[in-house]
């Protein structure tokens, strides 16, 4: 295959994937197939010949959708969204025809430079201070990022060149309402799951302050050295608010770094009305909020905003001689704010978002969401048995049967059995609960409404 028969094979894409989307709501959300089913279908070995396109493309239309779960079916309500707005999947098909790699300004000087306009446009847009940030892959490598950055500022910039040996044990806060890629920070940061300290919440599900202050004092005195404190914006159970402006607050009294994980809300920060929600952030260190989620950009755009970013470049940059650019020491080689060395051209689907919707179109989904999810819960709870577990938190919020944990459960096998919506499940207060969160790029209030159709028509 060339580039020529790319092109006839593109708009070939092009057609079969306007068709796809516009079939999807005849569709059922996730596919009706076990474990192995698919791999069964596959030869043990690659072809040692090459096939023709039409043939890779016929198994493809075969095999392929059909055992998928499709993530921008409209009436997908299961964990976060992983919303992929059209002008952002044209934008992707774009960045990769060039396929250039976006570490150093010289290696994509366009991608560099529409990467800091677009994070400033967003910044403020979110209502933040944060001028200057970088995009990720996802929401775990920001977060990793930022808690790397405060183990080496807490250990003297020592870490990096000594390792962690002979180093006081960490300590590291968060609430236990923080996703688990605050877990897999502390785990791969070599801080350990141990010192990850999960402070207990109050009932609204925010970290208490005078517990955490409590931990540090404790954990100082033990010989401990505390390093930082992950605020949690929107958990991913049921949605929990820190009070952020507190969280932060304390950290900063105590010399310490701080992290707000907003990766799913974030996106709704772009209503003013909402921000009351995060209140404090724009006083954070860092700020890590995913457009993949709930804004429209495919997958994958993670986005960082941090106050000072020389900490975490003194923490994550290297710049051995292969990657000098001679001349320009000062240009921003964004290689140097990340995990990896190698970097998509992640930018550009954003300015393809924000400009082809504007904020003004992307503010009236979110709420349209919002609005949507208060009243799939409120039809909800009015059905017999079926009580809230916990209400809306933007767009997110949890149900089950008054019968029990074991007849909520069964309820959901029989939801995602039918097919029409996909729901999945969290434990809350000891509870089993069925997690509904609205914020699909196209779904309407139709859509929405099909929640309650379908649990009423599915009550034991
Ligand atoms: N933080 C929260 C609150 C999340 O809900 C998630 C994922 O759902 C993550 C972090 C991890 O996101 P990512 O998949 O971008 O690593």
């Amino acid at each position: 295959m060339n580039h020529e028969d790319l092109r006839h094979w593109s708009k070939h894409a092009a057609d079969w994937a306007a068709d796809y989307h516009a079939s999807l709501r005849d569709r059922p959300v996730r596919p009706d197939i076990a474990p192995g089913d698919f791999a069964k279908a596959l030869p043990d070995l690659a072809p040692e010949a090459a096939e023709p396109m039409q043939t890779i493309w016929d198994d493809f239309i075969r095999l392929v959708p059909g055992a998928m779960t499709h993530w921008q079916h409209p009436r997908f309500f299961a964990y976060f969204p992983a919303n992929a707005a059209p002008a952002s999947m044209l934008a992707e098909q774009l960045a990769n025809a060039m396929a250039a790699q976006a570490m150093l300004w010289q290696t994509s000087p366009a991608a560099t430079e529409m990467e800091v306009v677009v994070l400033r446009w967003l910044a403020a847009a979110l209502g933040l201070p944060h001028t200057r940030g970088v995009i990720h892959d996802s929401a775990t490598t920001a977060t990793l990022s930022a808690v790397l950055t405060m183990r080496e500022r807490a250990l003297g910039w020592e870490g990096l060149s000594k390792g962690l040996s002979g180093a006081p044990r960490l300590r590291l806060y968060a609430s236990d309402q923080t996703h688990s890629s605050v877990d897999k920070a502390a785990r791969l940061a070599g801080i350990g799951q141990e010192n990850l300290v999960k402070i207990v919440t109050d009932a609204s599900g925010a970290m208490r302050a005078d517990a955490l202050r409590a931990a540090i004092a404790a954990d100082r005195a033990a010989g401990m050295l505390p390093i930082g404190v992950v605020a949690c914006a929107g958990g991913t159970s049921v949605g929990a608010f820190d009070r952020i402006g507190e969280v932060v607050a304390v950290a900063r009294a105590e010399g310490l770094m701080s992290h707000v994980d907003a990766a799913w809300a974030g996106s709704a920060m772009i209503c003013t009305e909402y921000r009351a929600l995060w209140a404090g952030a724009e006083a954070a260190d860092s700020v890590v909020m995913n457009p993949h989620k709930w804004l429209g950009a495919q997958f994958d755009c993670s986005l960082q905003f941090l106050a000072d970013p020389g900490p975490q470049i003194r923490t994550l940059g290297l710049r051995p001689a292969y990657l000098e650019t001679p001349g320009q020491e000062e240009i921003t080689n964004f290689n140097e704010w990340t995990v990896p060395l190698g970097r998509r051209f992640r930018a550009l689907k954003l300015w393809f978002l924000l400009r082809a919707y504007g904020l003004e179109g992307l503010r009236a989904r979110i709420r349209n969401h919002v609005t949507w999810a208060q009243e799939a819960a409120a039809s909800l709870a009015a059905l017999p048995g079926v009580e809230t577990v916990t209400p809306p938190s933007l767009s997110l919020f949890s149900f089950a049967l008054t019968s029990g944990d074991a007849a909520t459960e069964a309820l959901l096998g029989r939801i995602n059995a039918d097919g029409r919506i996909y729901l999945t499940q969290t434990r809350h207060a000891g509870r089993y609960a069925i997690r509904v969160q609205v914020g699909q790029f196209d779904c309407t209030a139709e859509d929405v409404a099909m929640i309650a159709t379908v649990v009423s028509e599915l009550l034991p």
